[in-house]
């Protein structure tokens, strides 16, 4: 029987990549439902492709989203707004995979929704477990979710992974003859520049990645390293390990996508070409295998595999999400909301490349942390830093 799929976040890099493997397999997998937040004459043109049986927009999009509908004879689509819709989509009993690939922690409450309905959880949306760690992974052991990583580092960490990785303790131990995670990062666009070019760099050159096409947030956090300090904090909760145990590796070819050392001296790497729709593909179809158009690695047509270690002075964000991540509690949730703030400030030109990690910096000594005991105090703590960063982005007043 075919796979009931929802896209949290359709219209995006990782939503259209679903979309393509989808429509890949159509006689395994039929869109169910699909979520955008804007572009909607792309969800229009999704909708006409792929007739899925709901779709959610934000509530000031719906009339716009009706209209079309009706020009367009989709008038049995259901639409659905707001936070209520994403989350009732999530859990929707006729869901059977949700992939959460809503940027932000726009995604917490969502992804949230669909663990605690134990679907099979392709989880792109790192923001959301960066905040939410170990309740998330708590929420899937509890509700028998299958939280499947389809970031590239952590799908391929989870391809190198034993098979009996996930049947004993979590404890922030390397386990079952695992000894460290090896976190590869392309080191961004910028990896060489001086930090007098860093001070520099437009939005446009942020945007612009040497080997992935991505969304614009993910672009910048790439290019500053927050997205490896991000992946870090995501790591350690995905597999129960502590961050002592995981060193970033810059290799800027992206063909390695992470590597795992066990006790015996052996290194296992999963590499392939940069695609995303690899790792999804590996995700949806877990254990199984199926087929996507990424061509095999040509390794005559790669013939340097290059590796360093990062810059942490040049790019200082990579080393406070590692200091978050040894914080704990509420750390990982400000970090991430300042980080937020301060990319979008960037965006607009509001604030300098370099001056992001000090925003986030600037916000974490700031903001009070503590436990992270229920989403709503991770919500309040993400609340709270976002105020806290906006000042601070204003007082930098470019
Ligand atoms: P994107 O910006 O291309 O797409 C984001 C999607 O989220 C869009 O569909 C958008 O409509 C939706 N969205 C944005 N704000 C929203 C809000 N407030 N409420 C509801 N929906 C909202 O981003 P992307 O590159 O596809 O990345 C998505 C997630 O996957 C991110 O968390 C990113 O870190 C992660 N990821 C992406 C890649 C990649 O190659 N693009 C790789 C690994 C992980
Ligand atoms: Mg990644």
């Amino acid at each position: 029987m075919s796979q009931s799929v929802c896209i949290l976040g359709v219209t995006g890099s990782i939503g259209q990549s679903t979309l393509k493997i989808l429509q890949q397999h159509s006689e395994k997998y039929s869109v169910f439902a699909v979520t955008a937040h804007s572009r909607i004459l792309e969800l229009v043109e999704i909708c006409k492709q792929y007739r899925p049986k709901i779709v959610v927009v934000p509530s000031n999009k719906v009339d716009e989203l009706k209209q079309y509908f009706q020009n367009q004879n989709l008038k049995n689509i259901e639409i659905l707004s707001g936070e209520a819709g994403l989350i009732a989509v999530a859990e929707h009993t006729d869901v059977d995979v949700v992939m959460a690939a809503i940027v932000g922690a726009a995604g917490l409450l969502p992804t949230l929704a669909a663990v605690k309905a134990g679907k099979r959880v392709l989880l792109a949306n790192k923001e959301a477990l960066v905040m939410s760690g170990e309740l998330m992974m708590q929420a899937a052991h509890d509700y028998h979710a299958e939280l499947l990583p389809v970031d590239s580092e952590h799908n391929a960490i989870f391809q190198c992974l034993p098979q009996n990785y996930f049947q004993t303790e979590r404890n922030g131990q390397p386990k079952q003859g695992v000894s460290r995670i090896l976190l590869t990062a392309s080191g961004g666009p910028f990896l060489n520049h001086s930090f007098e070019q860093l001070q520099r760099v437009t939005p446009a050159q942020a945007c612009k990645h040497p080997n992935w096409s991505m969304g614009q947030k993910i672009s910048v956090d790439s290019a500053t390293l927050m997205n490896k300090g991000l992946e870090l904090i995501e790591a350690c909760h995905l597999f129960a390990i502590s961050e002592q145990f995981v060193t970033v590796v810059v290799h800027p070819q992206s063909i390695i996508h992470s590597m795992v050392q066990y006790v015996d001296g052996s290194t296992l790497a999963q590499m392939g070409n940069p695609d995303m729709c690899t790792p999804i593909a590996h995700a949806l179809a877990w254990p199984d295998r199926i087929q996507t158009h990424v061509p095999a690695l040509d390794l005559f047509m790669n013939q340097h595999l290059d590796f360093q270690e990062p810059d942490t002075t040049r790019f200082p964000a990579l080393k406070l999400a590692r200091q978050a991540m040894q914080s704990g509690g509420l750390a990982p949730a400000i970090l991430n909301a300042a980080n937020e703030i301060a990319v979008a400030a960037f965006l607009k030109n509001k604030i300098g490349f370099t001056e992001i990690p000090q925003v986030v910096e600037q916000t974490l000594n700031q903001v009070e942390s503590g436990i992270a005991e229920s989403i709503d105090l991770i919500l309040q703590a993400d609340q709270v830093a976002r105020s806290v960063a906006q000042q601070i982005v204003i007082n930098k007043g470019n």
